[in-house]
């Protein structure tokens, strides 16, 4: 029998929350949208509860996304169940970027999942958010990299809509 790698995780994600971030997403457009998902650890993986929008207050909140410090802050002493970061890439794909990589570290002690979302645009009246979820892994310290965040890393997960 084949070793385990790590085990292979999955968030599941109610259809009302997706839906929630979608539209969220679709509404913020064509700027970035972020906030943060609640929820907590279950066995084979991440139980997502609720979203929590977060105002943008990137200086180029097209290309970027900063969340509001205040906002934020709130919500790591008050949200006992803060889980999770999304943003949205209103252009490109759902993918994590260079800049997102580099930013890994601001958030990356205090979550465990990552979710990106982009619009799929190939149907016009019923336009569908793609999401992306990918875990946050800390410490991988027996890495000789010399990338400065190597620290954090993100990994693909599936995301299970419930
Ligand atoms: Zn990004």
């Amino acid at each position: 029998m084949a070793a385990l790698h790590g085990q292979q995780n999955t968030f599941y994600i109610p259809f009302s929350v997706e839906q929630e971030i979608s539209k969220y997403m679709f509404l913020s457009l064509p700027m970035e949208a972020c906030g943060v998902v609640l929820g907590e650890a279950a066995a084979g993986g991440i139980r997502i509860s609720r979203f929590q929008p977060i105002r943008n207050v990137a200086p180029d909140p097209l290309h970027h996304f900063l969340l509001d410090d205040a906002e934020w802050i709130r919500c790591v002493f008050n949200e006992p169940q803060l889980i999770g970061l999304f943003h949205s890439h209103p252009r490109t794909a759902p993918v994590p970027s260079i800049e997102d990589l580099r930013n890994l570290p601001v958030f990356a002690g205090l979550l465990q999942a990552y979710l990106i979302g982009s619009p799929e645009l190939t149907s016009e009246t019923q336009p569908q958010m793609i999401l992306n979820g990918y875990q946050i892994h800390t410490g991988n310290k027996r890495s000789s990299e010399p990338e400065p965040n190597a620290a954090y890393s993100l990994h693909p997960v599936q995301l299970r809509v419930t």
